[in-house]
């Protein structure tokens, strides 16, 4: 399946010069939505992952699908203040801002499988705050899965030491 036309390019979202890659034309569409996670779910098949981790909002739109499928547990990842209980923080930069992100701290035991997963990797910043946090609490990151990479952006080059697949490079 030709996953690209189903993605929406806006040009100078949310600033000007950004190409924004819409994935709200692929959700929207039942078979190739489904279809776009079962990819994701074959290149997981080997990994052996205990559990999926996610940051908001659109890395649950991929992960919590695929966690499912997988008969996994989805650990989410969420912007600071919105975890109810005790939390691991770590601050990062965005292709456009800045923030923090948290995640529970017992949702993930030492040792444990994880794998990674996001809509877009751009410049690989919110996917480093993510191994950061899934690392510092014991976790093991066997793999990391995005539907989008700009390769542009050179995200790729902060992942080097993992295992890592997109279904569109941009
Ligand atoms: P990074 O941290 O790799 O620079 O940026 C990736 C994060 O920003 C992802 O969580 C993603 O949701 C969001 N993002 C950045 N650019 C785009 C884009 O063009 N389209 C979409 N859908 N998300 C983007």
């Amino acid at each position: 399946m030709d996953f690209k036309q189903y993605i929406t390019i806006v040009e100078d979202y949310p600033k000007e010069g950004i190409r924004f890659k819409d994935i709200t034309t692929l959700m929207q569409d039942g078979p190739a939505y489904k279809a776009a996670i079962q990819e994701l779910g074959k290149y997981a098949a080997d990994l052996d992952a205990d559990v999926i981790v996610g940051p908001e909002a659109r890395g649950f739109v991929v992960g919590c699908p695929l966690a499912v499928e997988m008969e996994k547990g989805f650990v989410p990842v969420r912007k600071a203040g919105k975890l109810p209980r005790e939390v691991l923080s770590v601050d990062y930069g965005l292709e456009y801002g800045k923030d923090s992100l948290t995640i529970h701290k017992d949702s993930i035991t030492k040792g444990q499988k994880v794998l990674i997963t996001d809509d877009l990797l751009a410049t690989g910043g919110t996917i480093e705050a993510t191994i950061k946090m899934v690392e510092e609490l014991g976790g093991v990151v066997v793999g990391i899965a995005f539907l989008i990479e700009l390769s542009y952006l050179n995200g790729r080059d902060r992942l080097a030491n993992y295992n890592t697949f997109s279904l569109m490079t941009y």
